[in-house]
């Protein structure tokens, strides 16, 4: 017998919801991790690890990498190798994730925030250089959905101010590049992660790549809960002892297999995510315009790393009503980021308040689609289909 299912004059039976993210194995993970477990070697410094590494090392020409438990604590690893203290400012963009700042402030340096520009969404260079001062020991830059900030910009005001060091939040930018330079490149530090909802993923974790050789054996210590056990390992002392700050920041061996795997299906992860964004570009440019929306470009010199699609709407209220339909459509859209100079913590740790007007307006704007490495051309183009029929029914009158 037939089963039929009640359904009226105007109901469609239910579509699967399209989630915002969907983690994907994509190549040997399970044949590593599983060889990691029995390996006899599971804590941090593998041989696991060690693959991954010089991966990261040879993209990005790192003189060396350390692979840490998320993107936030190779962040405080880079705040505790500049020996931070309660006179010295470091400048983060407000928009953007909690830990670009609270690595900083935790260990101890105030926070001035800097605005963004309204198309890469990038740090502003002229609100950077009006905040600079001799009190500035870092300035930490996004490259937000993967593509460059003004790097050109950056650098010219940081020319002036040769003391202060540059600090790459690259966690959507891992494999993008600046006139052909890789993402992480350009600072002494950057800072990478692995959370299950960036390009390559093992749960969670992280890395820092180390772009000055004058910085290498001390990451080392600090990275190995203050000892030179990692001197001792290479066989340079013949015994090792506590030596300096630090903490355990290293990536279990079993998830840097997981990792290894990723990194090893890189132009394959980084072509599915390309083709994604190439599929949204493509149908959504022809409607911006009549919609009154504005679409995401990558401007020149500029390589994306295809981390994310945004679009920002006309105002927060359609905004809010667009999410809200796409929801009630089955599409799982969301915002970003929720401005860190007005948060309370932002508001506590700062020197003293600024105007981030870009940040403000962008914030309540952005729409971000569903995005991962395996999102079928026939989801995206019903996230589109939703997306704009959502737009018409939420159109001001
Ligand atoms: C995801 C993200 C982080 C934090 O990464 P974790 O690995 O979860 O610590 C920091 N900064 C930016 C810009 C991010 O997108």
């Amino acid at each position: 017998m037939e089963e039929v299912t009640p359904m009226g004059p105007t109901e469609t039976p239910d579509l699967p919801m399209i989630p915002f993210n969907r983690p994907a194995l994509e190549g040997r993970e399970l044949d590593y991790v599983r060889e990691s477990m029995l390996s006899g070697h599971q804590s941090s410094g593998g041989e696991f690890g060690r693959k991954a590494m010089a991966i990261l090392a040879e993209e990005t020409g790192a003189e060396d990498v350390l692979l840490t438990t998320s993107c936030t604590s190779a962040l405080e690893l880079s705040a505790m190798l500049l020996d931070l203290g309660p006179d010295d400012t470091v400048i983060v963009p407000s928009f953007t994730f909690t830990t670009s700042a609270l690595a900083f402030a935790r260990q101890g340096a105030r926070l001035l925030f800097c605005d963004i520009e309204p198309h890469t969404l990038g740090i502003d260079a002229e609100h950077l250089a009006s905040l600079i001062d001799d009190s500035v020991k870092a300035v930490v830059v996004v490259h937000y959905a993967g593509i460059a900030c003004d790097l050109e910009g950056v650098q010219k005001v940081l020319a002036d101010h040769p003391g202060v060091t540059l600090v790459e939040d690259n966690a959507h930018s891992l494999f993008g590049t600046w006139r052909d330079r890789p993402l992480g490149s350009y600072g002494r530090f950057a800072a990478q992660s692995f959370h299950d909802t960036k390009n390559f993923i093992c749960g969670e974790g992280g890395a820092l790549l180390l772009n000055e050789a004058r910085d290498v054996d001390r990451a080392r210590v600090l990275y190995d809960k203050g000892t030179n056990r990692r001197a001792f390992l290479l066989g340079q002392v013949d015994k090792y002892s506590w030596k300096d700050t630090g903490s355990s920041f290293g990536l279990s061996d079993v998830l840097a297999a997981y990792l290894l795997a990723q990194l090893e299906q890189r132009e394959v992860i980084q072509a599915k995510r390309k083709a994604v964004w190439d599929r949204y570009h493509e149908a959504l440019a022809p409607y911006a315009d009549e919609h009154g929306f504005t679409i995401m470009e990558t401007p020149a010199e500029r390589t994306s790393a295809y981390h994310m699609f945004y679009v920002l709407l006309d105002s927060h209220e359609r905004r809010n009503a667009v999410l809200g339909s796409l929801r009630e459509g089955g599409v799982q859209a969301t915002f970003h980021y929720v401005p860190l100079h007005s948060s309370d913590a932002g508001r506590m740790f700062a020197l003293r308040e600024t105007a981030c007007p870009v940040t403000d307006d962008v914030s309540g704007r952005l729409l971000r689609l569903p995005f991962y490495n395996n999102l079928s051309g026939e989801d995206a183009d019903r996230v589109v289909e939703t997306f704009l029929a959502s737009l018409s029914a939420s159109a001001p009158v």
